[in-house]
């Protein structure tokens, strides 16, 4: 299969999805994940339509992007390390992987630096797997508090990474909560919150997170087809 047709099937499998939801108005973004992806090949997804790219490394996105340039949008969707927020705060245009107090104080130190807002997403570990990146939602609360009282970051909506089920309804329940949170945090009047996107949903798990709510996908097997690390 090529980058096209991939594509192709995707695009008509969501466009599909969405008219039976009833949102085929609302604004939905189709991440295509690029990491270990050559520039030729995400190239291609471009030409074909792709504005919005994610990568899970920082260097990775910072050298694509010199190379492919800022005709779309990248996203910075794996785990930050602080150290790392200098280099991709001018590039990225949403941090989907905001997860814990030491990130956020060095985002806000950053972002005052050069002084940008920078939006980001919430990242929630609802599977509470401890190898996954996310905070807790018994520690949600606490964290609302510390990003209210920020002047440089905007919490633009949720992001999770579902545990890997065999059977993608198992992970159905964990899309709704997500839903639910998301539908709560845009209730509320929060300082610094302006909810927009709940980013959910990946190759094998893209149409049951649709279902339950998500406008932001991010697939990267189903476009470019199994990732080859040996090359990184
Ligand atoms: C790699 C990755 C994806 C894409 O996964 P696929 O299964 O290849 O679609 C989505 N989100 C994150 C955070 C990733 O690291």
């Amino acid at each position: 299969m090529t980058i096209n047709n991939n594509l192709e099937l995707i695009h008509e499998e969501i466009e599909a999805l969405l008219k039976n939801l009833g949102r085929e108005k609302e604004p939905f973004t189709l991440i295509a994940v690029s990491k270990t992806v050559d520039c030729d090949k995400i190239q291609k997804a471009i030409d074909w339509g792709i504005t919005d790219i994610g990568e899970n490394k920082v260097q990775e996105l910072v050298r694509k992007e010199k190379e492919i340039g800022n005709a779309v949008r990248y996203h910075m969707i794996g785990a930050l390390q602080s150290n790392k927020v200098k280099d991709v705060i001018e590039k990225a245009f949403l941090i989907h992987s905001l997860d814990r107090n030491s990130l956020l104080k060095e985002i806000e130190k950053r972002g005052k630096q050069r002084e940008q807002i920078v939006d980001c997403l919430i990242e929630i570990n609802l599977g509470e797997e401890e190898s996954k990146a996310g905070i807790y939602l018994e520690n949600l609360e606490e964290f609302i508090e510390k990003i209210e009282s920020c002047s440089f970051i905007r919490i633009k909506g949720l992001m999770t990474i579902a545990p890997y089920c065999e059977d993608t309804e198992d992970v159905r329940p964990i899309f709704r909560k997500m839903k639910e949170i998301f539908d709560e945090l845009s209730e509320r009047e929060l300082d610094n919150f302006d909810m927009e996107y709940l980013s959910m949903g990946m190759s094998h798990d893209f149409k049951v997170a649709i279902e339950e709510g998500s406008n932001m996908v991010r697939i990267g097997t189903s476009i470019f087809g199994e990732r080859d690390y040996s090359k990184n």
